[in-house]
């Protein structure tokens, strides 16, 4: 990639919430393969992000690049209104395998973002049929579901920034974010806000939305699989509907291969996206029980309002069912756990770092956070100089690497991350 191309990309292109007038620099990766990324220059960085939870096989896979080009001389893609096709079939069929017995009827669409705008409109439309008016969501402080309309109206409202769009965004209910972490003593009364938020408008709620036991993006917050099983218990006492957003928990990242398994429950929606191809290309899938899909196909509508046009795309759907075919036959929860043991040997002495608050690890995720905002452009290009990606927000430095990455290449991410904190 020449420099003319680079500074194309500053005037003219997006990044995720940049400037365009004052954009971070972004770095020209040229390819990746295995957990390596290549800059044009040919230094190789050493990825901790998984692009963002998705690639949890590495990069360039042999077998999943053999799934999309086996797809490609079939059919890239076609029309999912009145076909049908083997991919989307055989991903349908190990869905429900691998996800809880009741959850057998599936919506594929685009992102995760739109799996959750799915799963509040199957919620609604769900209530409609029973003619109860519930049009509103209960979501967690410091949850992140998306940058979609109805996704932002259950994010955490300032991290969000809810206020940008006042006058807009639906209005929902948000509880107090889980106070009591993964490895606490649970406490009962980290559940006070949502019991009593509910006493006063259970009747109003169509659904609770949660990222089971990780909150991602809002904070990298882990709490205790007990709140989760409350939560499940009040749905069930006042009638109301869970979601549970696995888009970035799913596939293994947390040490089970769905977090909610960590509290033994079922949810009645369940969001999925980002590692579901591996991080090849974009799909998600919304998953409910045959109870809840047949009662919205009883309602006004007589059927699910949704239909995308790259709903069922069959690349994706092929490519994401040799995903999951790789994964159940791979030694993923050994993997994971290695990383674990290792992420907690390797990082949590830096607790006693002055400028550290926190360090949190569950399965192959680690979190330090610090006690003010970071420089992100300034860590990032300290990191790039140690030959590693790892890309902070605010005051969390993080890693969430592929699966597949060796213990000395973890040690490569673990180590940069000590050299930094320790001259912040
Ligand atoms: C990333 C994410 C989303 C949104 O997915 P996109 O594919 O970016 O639209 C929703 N929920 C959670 C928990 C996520 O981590």
């Amino acid at each position: 990639m020449k420099l003319d191309d680079i500074n194309f990309d500053a005037k003219h292109i997006w990044h995720p919430y940049t400037s365009m007038t004052k954009p971070i620099p972004a770095y020209p990766i040229v390819r990746a393969s295995g957990v390596e990324l290549e800059l044009a220059d040919g230094r190789k960085l050493i990825d901790g992000m998984a692009s963002w939870w998705a690639v949890i096989h590495g990069y360039n896979h042999p077998v999943l690049n053999q799934a999309a080009t086996q797809q490609l001389k079939k059919m890239s893609h076609i029309m999912f209104g009145g076909i049908t096709h083997p991919s989307a079939t055989a991903l349908c069929r190990q869905l429900i395998d691998i996800t809880d017995d009741k959850l057998e009827c599936i919506f594929l669409a685009d992102s995760g973002s739109v799996a959750v705008e799915v799963a509040l409109k199957m919620s609604l439309q769900y209530w409609q049929a029973r003619g109860e008016a519930r049009h509103q969501f209960i979501a967690l402080q410091r949850g992140y579901h998306g940058d979609t309309f109805g996704a932002m109206s259950v994010c955490d409202p300032e991290n969000s920034m809810h206020s940008l769009y006042h006058g807009y965004l639906p209005k929902n209910f948000f509880v107090q974010a889980p106070q009591c972490g993964f490895y606490q003593q649970w406490q009962a009364a980290t559940l006070l806000p949502l019991q009593k938020l509910l006493t006063k408008k259970a009747e109003k709620i169509a659904a609770i939305i949660v990222e089971p036991i990780v909150q991602g993006a809002g904070g990298m917050r882990i709490y205790h699989p007990n709140y989760l099983t409350a939560v499940r218990e009040l749905c069930d006492h006042y009638n109301i509907l869970l979601i549970a957003d696995e888009i970035a928990t799913g596939f293994g990242r947390t040490g089970k291969l769905f977090a909610y398994q960590y509290s033994a429950i079922t949810p009645d929606i369940l969001c999925l996206g980002k590692a579901l191809t591996g991080g090849y290309v974009t799909l998600s899938a919304t998953l409910t029980s045959r109870h809840i899909a047949d009662t919205i196909s009883k309602g006004k509508a007589g059927c699910f309002m949704h239909g995308p046009t790259f709903m069922g795309n069959p690349l994706a759907c092929a490519i994401a069912d040799a995903n999951i075919t790789l994964l159940r036959n791979s030694p993923w929860q050994k993997w994971v756990k290695d990383i674990e043991t290792q992420l907690m040997d390797e990082l949590f002495p830096l607790r006693d770092q002055e400028k550290v608050t926190d360090v949190r690890v569950l399965g192959a995720i680690g979190v330090v956070e610090m006690k003010n905002s970071v420089n992100v452009p300034e860590l990032q290009r300290n990191f790039v100089a140690e030959g590693v990606w790892i890309r902070p927000f605010g005051k969390l430095i993080y890693l969430m690497p592929p699966y597949i990455i060796t213990a000395p290449q973890l040690t490569k991410l673990t180590q940069a991350i000590k050299k930094i904190v320790i001259k912040l």
